[in-house]
This record gives structure tokens, sequence and C-alpha cells, in this order.
């Protein structure tokens, strides 16, 4: 069987990992990498029909806000501290006041970003693929919430900031969607791409048990490199930013899918373990890349 690259279709690629869907069915799956553009890309890869039952748990859209006890209060804390961090990465620049920025969030699920926002001054607008995600968002926060097709019926130059938090992996047509980007952000605009990493010390140490793979859902993995290298002929890259929390999340769940006990402990412990090896090698778990248009 070829595995041709799907960003840019070399036939030069080769297989990088087994692993499962540790996350829901258990499955097989692959991830290979293409010598070319250095991406990896998850092999078989389900087709926009096929991925919806990959998403089919309640695990996923995590809805436990009503939860009581010491974790759903902590990962309701971190969630707080996390969405601060990821507004002031977007928003640091002095290129663009805060207020009255057209903000878009590309796969924004029931709109917790957007929400943040909007509180703090921004135009939100939003765009999912999940019908009822889109409902409830709209709903929430009295705003345009697009379906991703209806993206190229806006007109040009339309926002000031477009955001991707942990979805750019999930898309299946990058390329097209590079080029959206570039004519519906303003020209002194920034796009805000945020991915797992996979050159981390976390991903190293857990190997195909690593969560932040979550094949099928996520299509492909990145680094630095190869995240650059698809934006390059249409953006520029001003900064590089590591999300710090994401690494304890990521440790936690990749204790379970190894089915070790203390998985709450452990997790913190090579969460904590990974940021200290970043700070030498600046592979962190996540990475939010901030562009701006050429
Ligand atoms: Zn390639």
């Amino acid at each position: 069987m070829i595995n041709n690259c799907p960003f840019c279709k070399s036939e030069n690629t080769k297989q990088y990992l087994k692993l499962k869907d540790y996350f829901l069915t258990q499955e097989d799956f692959e991830i290979y990498e293409c010598a070319d553009c250095k991406l990896l890309f998850t092999t078989p890869r389900p087709g926009k029909s096929e991925i919806g039952r990959y998403y089919k748990s309640e695990n996923y859209l995590s809805h436990n806000e009503h939860r009581k006890g010491f974790v759903p209060w902590l990962y309701k804390h971190v969630k707080k501290v996390n969405m601060k961090n990821k507004f002031d990465i977007a928003f640091a620049d002095d290129y663009v006041g805060r207020d009255k920025v057209r903000l878009l969030d590309y796969g924004c699920g029931v709109g917790d970003f957007l929400s943040y926002a909007k509180r703090h001054g921004c135009f939100v607008y939003g765009c999912d693929t999940s019908e009822d995600a889109r409902r409830f968002a709209a709903e929430k926060l009295k705003a345009e919430i697009y379906d991703p097709s209806e993206l190229s019926t806006l007109p040009d130059w339309r926002f000031d900031v477009i955001t991707l938090w942990h979805v750019l992996e999930h898309v299946h047509d990058i390329g097209e969607l590079v080029n959206e980007f570039h004519r519906i952000l303003a020209d002194n605009g920034r796009l805000v791409i945020a991915v797992p990493n996979y050159k981390s010390y976390d991903a190293a140490h857990y190997k195909d048990k690593w969560a932040a793979y979550d094949v099928p859902r996520h299509l492909y993995h990145f680094h630095k490199e190869s995240l650059i290298n698809i934006f390059r002929d249409k953006f520029k890259l001003v900064k590089i930013k590591p999300l710090k929390w994401d690494a304890f999340y990521i440790s936690m769940m990749s204790e379970k899918y190894s089915d070790n006990r203390n998985s709450f402990i452990k997790g913190l412990f090579y969460g904590r373990k990974s940021n200290k090896k970043a700070k030498k090698t600046k592979e962190y778990s996540s990475l939010v890349y901030v562009f701006s248009k050429i």
C-alpha cells in the first residue's frame, strides 16, 4: 500500500509508529512520516463521512462542569488560567488593541474561548463542524457561528485574529484552509495555531501511549519544522509560545492509557518533568504558533 503524504502528496513516506485508538475504539492505526515535508500523518485515515463515529463519546466534549470534588475543581481552575494564557498569547502584541477586534475561533466547540474573549472586548465569531456545538455557542454568545463550508462565502479581510486551539490536527484539507484563512484575515491580522508537539519529552516518554497522538481523530502530528512549512507560502512566523498546562493533562491521560495506577500523581510528575526539560529544549508538550500574513 502506498501512503502518500496528504499535504505535499509525496510517495516518499515511511512508518513512524504503530498504535491504537486508546481513547475509544481500541482499533489499530499507524503513523507515517513524509520524508519531503516532514509531516507525520495517521493511516488509515477515516474520511469526513466516517470520522464521526470516532468522536462518539461522552468524554470527548468535556461537559463535566457540574461535577463536584477536587479533580473537577482543579480542572475548572486550570481551564480558567489556561484561557487567560491563550488570550494573552493571541493578543499580546501591540499590533492591534484588544477592543473591537473581530475574532474568529475556528473549531470553537461550545464557545468557551469566545465567551472569554467577548468579556474582554472582542467581537466574536465561531466555526465548528458540530451542529449541536454551533447551536449551543450561537445561543450563548449571541454570535454568528459558521459551518466550515460557509467560510468561503465570507468577505475578504473579515477578521483581525483567527485562532485554532488544538484544531488543525483534526482538519482534512489543510492546504485549502490555509488559503481561506489568508483571504479572510485582515492584512495586519494574526493567525494563532495551537497543536501538540511530538518532539516533547512527554511524547518520547509515553511513545505509542502518548495521549496527544489521539488517532484517528488527529489526522496529523506536528513539530516546529513541519508546522511552519505548511504556512510558509502565505504566512510569516511571529513567535512560538508554550501551553504549559497541556503537559500535565496529556501526561495524566497517557498514564491512563498505560493502565498505570495513580495516573493523577504520575501525570503531575511527568508533566512537570516535561516542562522542566523544555526550558532548555523549547520542545513543550503543546506549542502555539503566531503568524502574520505575507
Ligand atoms: Zn509531505
